[in-house]
């Protein structure tokens, strides 16, 4: 038997897809870089935006930064799995790489914000998705507050408490309270994936066939 380039040496070969999702101001971009640095394996998915970078963020590291324009041309090529509109900005996580990624055996996360999130879901079932949860609602009523007016402050509130809701549709809930942790928490939710016996099964079929005849 060969062995799985990801976790399980049983596994087939495919990878996993685990989409990192939860309420604005969570801390899901911390919690993933984080991860990133520690996973060796796991392939991080670098999504497109029009957002302006920030300071210390790279082209094709954090983000492909894109006008309106690029991205509408990505849009209509369909080229992204899912995109969706965030303060104003657009995001889309490009389709060619997570596919090429999975088939040639790598496990690959993507961090999305919540209706991203569902909307790979719907093209993935197969996928895992896991729900960064504050570590109680006035952290994420604090979180969700920035710097902005007050206006803006109280939308930001009602929508991370909103989003919260959505938290029925995902498979796992890790709590964000220490990065560490809740790294080690998806590398563990990562691994038992590969031991799903589906993705077990195709391998071991061939032992089954022998004992039964
Ligand atoms: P930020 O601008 O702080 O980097 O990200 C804003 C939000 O967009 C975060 O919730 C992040 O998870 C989400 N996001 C980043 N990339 C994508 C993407 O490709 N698609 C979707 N739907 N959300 C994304």
């Amino acid at each position: 038997m060969t062995s799985s380039k990801n976790g399980n040496p049983a596994s087939c070969e495919r990878g996993v897809l685990t989409v990192l999702s939860g309420p604005s101001g969570v801390g899901k971009g911390t919690v993933c870089s984080a991860l990133r640095k520690m996973s060796a394996g796991l392939v991080y998915s670098v999504s497109a935006t029009t957002r302006a970078p920030r300071p210390d963020e790279v082209e094709g590291v954090n983000y492909f930064f894109k006008s309106r324009e690029q991205f509408q041309q990505l849009i209509d090529r369909d080229e992204l799995l899912e995109w969706a509109e965030y303060a104003g900005n657009y995001y889309g996580t490009p389709r060619r790489f997570v596919e090429e990624t999975l088939n040639s055996g790598k496990d690959i996360i993507l961090e999305l914000e919540v209706q991203g999130a569902l909307k790979v879901k719907r093209k993935f079932p197969e996928g895992v998705f896991i729900f960064l949860l504050p570590p109680s609602l006035d952290e994420l009523r604090n979180r969700s507050r920035g710097t902005e007016t007050e206006e803006v402050i109280r939308s930001g509130i009602t929508e991370a408490v909103n989003e919260l809701k959505l938290i029925e549709h995902f498979d796992y809930a890790v709590v964000g309270d220490r990065v560490e942790l809740a790294c080690s928490r998806i590398q563990s939710i990562i691994t038992a994936e590969h031991c799903r016996k589906e993705k077990v099964f195709p391998k071991i079929r061939p032992w089954l066939d022998e004992v039964r005849s």
